[in-house]
């Protein structure tokens, strides 16, 4: 059975040290090379979106915890406080939520500017005891893929609704396959904060936006400040994680104050919906390396072209072939003179690369090269440029398929 853990070490995209800590994986070369590249998509994927994109730093004082209602809730899961002097702490902070608050009320806002879409693929650490972790699906030191959306009652629906859209089309580009919807309400006994009635209608509001899905409701699984739609995957044994997620929020607009001028010159509360279109980038990657056997989509592929010159003779074609590539943007290598063509064939093959051009005093010589395709297929020698723009075409359409 494929497990991400292993499969994650063979093909150098993380590492585990006992010293760093555990759940507290090292992103390797490779792993920080299609990391990149998922995260640049998903940037441009919000920016074209409407989002925009901020920084905040991953702790902050105590006091921002206690206000936005972490501390009361959710200290379990927190790490015990940092003392600075007697009169000031710092915690890290488990959710990024409370620096987005700050963010919008870093000056007076209008309706004009609602829904505000902040974002941020930022750092957030959760106390997980030790036995629960394990590789990349659950970490100490959690770099989130999140948003907050501050919108009018009126507009939560079609915010919800257009996340849910938006979570669609990353996992369409990513190769994500949902194994279901889950719409997680209050359950008996547990700590939540907030009115009946703003749970009424936060539920209410959920349902709607998922009328024309299949989902099924659990009891007990909402967050301490409203209910949320989580988005299901399945890893390779089988369990079941949380990727994405769109929950409701009537809470911390209440705690941090937040208000816009209204249409009528009169205050109006905003409504915050927290999202992430694919979870964490560990998580992601522990169940994207799984889905994918390792063998990722050109475009998020750590090592897109490993070009291998059959011998000295085709070398020099086969560094310049290599730069090209590199000039267009690939990322690509290039291995010369160790071992057999044959084995270079065969470890390219296990690090999963997408294309490996084979370059021999024939195809030095032309001005081509041969495109051995992962999987197997061999195309017939085409002149550089043709193989170059085959290999950007597919990266740039972020196709699945290695040969349009
Ligand atoms: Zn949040």
């Amino acid at each position: 059975m494929i497990d991400h853990r292993k499969l994650g070490r063979e093909l150098g995209i993380f590492h585990s040290d006992p010293r760093s800590g555990a759940g507290l994986p090292i992103w390797l070369p490779a792993g920080a090379a299609a990391r990149h590249a998922v995260e640049e998509y998903l940037r441009e994927l919000e920016r074209r979106n409407g989002y925009q994109h901020v920084y905040s730093p991953p702790l902050g004082r105590r006091e921002l915890f206690e206000l936005s209602g972490h501390l009361g809730y959710f200290a379990d899961d927190m790490f015990p406080p940092m003392r600075v002097s007697d009169d000031d702490e710092l915690m890290l902070r488990p959710a990024l939520c409370p620096h987005h608050s700050l963010v919008y009320l870093a000056r007076g806002r209008s309706y004009r500017e609602l829904p505000l879409r902040i974002a941020e693929l930022g750092g957030m650490y959760r106390s997980e005891r030790s036995g629960v972790l394990g590789g990349l699906s659950r970490v100490r030191a959690i770099q989130l893929n999140d948003a907050h959306i501050f919108c009018a009652l009126s507009d939560v629906g079609a915010e919800v609704a257009a996340v849910l859209r938006l979570v669609d089309v990353a996992h369409a580009a990513l190769g994500v396959r949902v194994s279901g919807l889950r719409l997680a309400l209050r359950g008996p006994g547990e700590k939540y904060v907030g009115s009946d009635a703003s749970w009424e209608l936060a539920e209410s509001l959920l349902r709607a936006a998922l009328a024309d899905r299949s989902y099924v409701e659990v009891p007990g699984e909402a967050a301490f400040y409203g209910p949320k739609i989580d988005i299901q995957v399945e890893d390779a044994a089988g369990r079941e994680w949380t990727l994405s997620t769109v929950q409701l929020d009537f809470d911390k607009p209440a705690r941090f104050d937040l208000s816009y001028v209204d249409d009528r010159g009169s205050r109006g509360r905003p409504v915050m919906v927290h999202r992430s279109l694919v979870g964490s980038m560990e998580r992601l990657f522990g169940y994207l390396i799984e889905a994918h056997e390792g063998a990722f989509p050109a475009w998020y592929a750590p090592l897109q072209l490993r070009v291998l010159p059959v011998s000295a003779e085709s070398s020099g074609a086969a560094a310049a072939f290599g730069a090209a590539a590199l000039d267009a943007g690939l990322r690509a290598d290039v291995v010369a003179e160790s071992g057999s063509l044959g084995a270079r064939i065969r470890e390219a093959a296990g690090l999963r690369v997408p294309y490996v051009a084979v370059i021999g005093e024939r195809e030095a010589a032309a001005g081509e090269v041969a495109l051995r395709v992962r999987g197997g297929r061999e195309l017939p020698p085409m002149p550089v440029a043709e193989a170059l723009r085959l290999i950007g075409g597919v990266v740039g359409a972020r196709s699945h398929e290695l040969v349009p």
